[in-house]
């Protein structure tokens, strides 16, 4: 199950408890080699632990929709760039055609330059405001960056599909007279790493834009952090991610049961990283909705392989729906 050519995100406890006593050696890894330490990590147990009993569809306020087709059109133009690494003309032209899709809001830019291990690139964090009536917002994000060491890679689900799904959920949001939180949609830049996945080269655009946040009190008015990669893969699997706020989490199966597609959510669990780490840390509440098995073994990720074939207009359709919803629920508590 070792992905040879892996650097980043560790799997962790995803078996039965039985099979992880047998095998616990094996079922805690880092993607590519065995770490020294295996991380503190919860022993497998059944699924899910406690979703509330009130996931009825008979509570106030529309269900949200999502323009599948329209999504699946942002993720094939966003693809259709290229390769889009850090330092790229690609990555410029994406995000060009990040912010001119975002005509009538309010855009805010995070940039700044970044050391990496082959020297300095520009990163360009992009936040769109959609503002409601409550104080505090939520954060919804992805990564727009592609991973630059696979030659031919186009992250048609690593970074393509989380760009288009914002995209779609833009037009959702745009216009709309929000009474509850604001929403803030982010696109992380520089998630991937440059060399190798480490704590220093990695997720360059969601460490900086969460200290910027911490030093400038933007922070104390983010209520919750969902995080969407990975998420168009046409097998939907999204993991229940162990780095993740545990009632933020039961807060998204929540919404997945009451939108009928709790079978596409949480049949395993992996402690992942990602964007989401630097604003756990900062002390925000967390979700990453990712699905860490794209093809058979995951087998997909990472490799020239992670093309639009695989994906699906309904999987982007699940994903920003239960998004929405987990807002709405949000804005009830
Ligand atoms: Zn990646």
């Amino acid at each position: 199950m070792i992905v040879p050519d892996s650097r980043r995100k560790w799997l962790a406890a995803a078996v039965p408890a039985l099979l992880m006593l047998a095998l616990a050696p094996l079922a805690l890894k880092r993607l590519g080699r065995l770490p020294e330490t295996p991380p503190a990590t919860q022993a497998a147990a059944p699924l899910p632990e406690s979703v509330p009993a009130s996931a009825s569809a008979s509570s106030a306020g529309e269900l949200p929709h999502i323009n599948a087709a329209r999504a699946m059109q942002y993720v094939r133009e966003v693809v259709a760039f290229g390769p889009r690494p850090i330092g790229s003309q690609a990555h410029k032209k994406l995000e060009a055609y990040l912010v001119a899709h975002l005509k009538g809001v309010t855009v805010e830019h995070d940039d700044f330059t970044a050391s990496t291990p082959d020297g300095s690139f520009p990163i360009h964090n992009i936040i769109a405001k959609f503002p409601g009536a409550k104080p505090g917002a939520v954060v919804i994000a992805t990564h727009y960056d592609t991973l630059m060491r696979v030659k031919g890679f186009v992250g048609a689900n690593d970074g393509g599909s989380g760009a288009g799904l914002l995209l779609e959920l833009a037009n959702q949001l745009r216009g709309a007279k929000r009474n509850r939180y604001s929403v803030w949609l982010v696109w992380l830049d520089g998630e991937e790493a440059v060399r190798q996945w480490s704590e220093t080269d990695s997720l360059y655009g969601s460490r900086h834009l969460a200290e910027k946040w911490q030093k400038d009190g933007t922070i104390s008015q983010v209520k919750a952090f969902l995080l969407a990669d990975m998420i168009g893969d046409a097998d939907l699997n999204i993991d229940r991610e162990q780095n993740s706020t545990a009632w933020l989490e039961d807060l998204v199966y929540q919404a997945a049961s009451k939108l009928g597609y709790q079978s596409h959510f949480f049949a395993r669990r992996l402690a992942i990283e990602d964007d989401h780490l630097p604003f756990a840390k900062a002390g925000v509440p967390v979700a990453d909705l990712i699905d860490f098995d794209y093809g058979y073994n995951n087998v997909f990720w990472h490799t020239p392989q992670d093309t639009l074939d695989k994906l699906s207009p309904k999987s982007l359709e699940i994903t920003g729906e239960v998004l929405l919803e987990t807002v709405r629920l949000l804005d009830q508590k």
